[in-house]
């Protein structure tokens, strides 16, 4: 199986390389230069990974630790937010477990501290983000930025260098399971097959800057490739995905788990023969009734802002670390080691791939258990288990009798991007009627967040032709779960309630 898959990845650059050198001149004649250092990076990455695999385990920990230091000592001698951070640790200590954690907040707080080039600085960068039409534009003419609002509360802004990126890159290539019926992966991205992203647009998220980054690269991607939106009517969307048939579909698991209840009731008529699944948790129950509706594998990934690449899915439904980049500690609730098989409250991630803004054990605020058997795939790199890492799909009262069924990812970005509000919690109370929480440091504060939150939810159900849905403010800071200490942000109604 490794075997036939290096040889696909390869056969895969081979292709890639000549395709969008050749063609990347013709598609961005300024510009051609990078497009060839980028494809340079990533065939180098590649090359690395494949060696990686044919080492021993001894090799590969050696491997993990010599990157460990590296990065350690680059944050030391680059990053003032690092250095001051570690005045206590021995200066040439590369015991990872020895430097303390970091939080979102923290590292934000001192942005300009934190990254290791200068020439970087908060208020330029969140200019830029300020512009949608700037989505996968390199930055300073190398670096490639997005931002993510995420559950803390605190927006973060991510800066990549271009190696974070060929690895990230390399990853996909060589980990991504491709279905084996659907033929050569080549022809299936490059060739007459299309391919679609259906995600929270508009804004300089991860998925749609990275996806953009791939088309600005591969003019032959892009031909093929479509991004839809995820705020628009499901009936819309559907139509949308009939008339585009593509043969690869990404999205989040709970946009694919919609999509397979339209594929069921005959309304979506695609056939796919690959799905990726990212940016939520994926439970079994949801891989098995998604892919039976469209008759195909759904393909897991784990990624982050702070880190694209952090596990791949295999066809066994396992969840593989890409241990020799990114370094992944289950902590509790005080930051102590949990044992494999245990879910722990957050977890610690460090990239050992990113130089331009180290990120180096960084509390991410996800649950998740390693595996304590190995996977039947045979694959050595680690197992894990996400826990917990999603909210709740809502289904409103339409017009009539009907339901309409929302997403968790689209109502966030209403409240975020339109209403201005990062931190806040809405519950549905019936099957018309939803309360909303925001944490504020006044009451006056609330009261004109809210009256920005219903505006914008009121419009946004109105074009998912739910404009009957009631809104009302509660009092109070929103509520995170007292045992994991995270913040569900939509919840819908339970089965129970439903039924009373
Ligand atoms: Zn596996």
């Amino acid at each position: 199986m490794t075997q036939v898959k290096l040889h696909r990845a390869r056969a895969f650059v081979d292709c890639m390389m000549i395709t969008a050198s050749a063609a990347g001149y013709r598609f961005d004649p300024w510009n051609w230069w990078r497009h060839t250092d980028d494809l340079w990076r990533w065939g180098v990455r590649l090359r690395e990974l494949w060696l990686e695999g044919l080492a021993d385990e001894a090799m590969r920990e050696a491997l993990r630790q010599q990157r460990i230091a590296a990065l350690l000592a680059h944050a030391r001698s680059r990053s003032g937010f690092y250095r001051e951070h570690y005045r206590d640790v021995a200066h040439d200590c590369t015991d990872l477990a020895s430097h303390p954690a970091v939080t979102r907040a923290q590292l934000m707080r001192h942005f300009d501290q934190w990254v290791t080039d200068p020439a970087l600085r908060l208020h330029e960068l969140q200019a830029f983000i300020a512009d949608p039409a700037r989505v996968a534009e390199p930055y300073l003419g190398r670096y490639t930025v997005w931002t993510s609002s995420g559950t803390t509360g605190v927006p973060g802004v991510y800066v990549q260098d271009p190696d974070a990126m060929a690895v990230y890159a390399a990853l996909l290539s060589a980990r991504f399971e491709f279905d084996p019926n659907a033929g050569d992966p080549w022809r299936m991205m490059g060739g007459a097959s299309r391919v679609a992203l259906i995600a929270a647009t508009g804004g300089h998220f991860a998925g749609v800057v990275w996806w953009e980054r791939m088309c600005r690269i591969h003019p032959a991607v892009a031909a093929n490739a479509r991004v839809f939106s995820i705020m628009q009517p499901l009936a819309q969307l559907v139509a949308q995905l009939n008339d585009w048939q593509p043969v690869f579909l990404a999205s989040y698991p709970t946009m694919l788990g919609l999509l397979a209840q339209e594929q069921r009731a005959a309304r979506l008529r695609i056939r796919p023969r690959s799905l990726w699944s990212g940016g939520e948790g994926l439970t079994g129950a949801d891989r098995s009734a998604i892919g039976e509706a469209f008759g195909c594998d759904v393909i897991e990934d784990y990624g982050a802002s702070e880190c694209m690449n952090i596990a791949f899915g295999c066809r066994h439904g396992g969840l593989h670390l890409n241990d020799t980049w990114v370094v992944l500690e289950p902590v509790d609730e005080h930051l102590r080691p949990v044992p494999p098989g245990q879910p722990s409250a957050t977890v610690l991630l460090t990239n050992l791939a990113n130089q331009v803004q180290p990120v180096i054990r960084y509390d991410l605020g996800d649950s998740i258990a390693l595996g304590t058997a190995p996977c039947p795939c045979g694959a050595r790199h680690p197992t894990l288990r996400v826990e917990g890492r999603r909210d709740d799909v809502l289904e409103l009262q339409a017009a009539g009798r009907s339901r309409v069924r929302l997403l968790p990812l689209a109502i966030e970005t209403v409240l975020e991007e339109e209403a201005g509000i990062a931190r806040f919690q809405l519950t549905q109370t019936a099957p018309d009627a939803l309360s909303l929480r925001i944490e504020a440091r006044s009451e006056r504060q609330r009261a004109a967040a809210f009256r920005r939150a219903a505006k914008a939810l009121g419009r946004y159900f109105e074009q998912q032709g739910a404009p009957a849905v009631r809104l009302s403010c509660e009092a109070g800071a929103p509520q995170a779960n007292p045992v994991s200490g995270k913040l569900r942000r939509v919840r819908a109604l339970s089965a129970a309630q439903r039924l009373a």
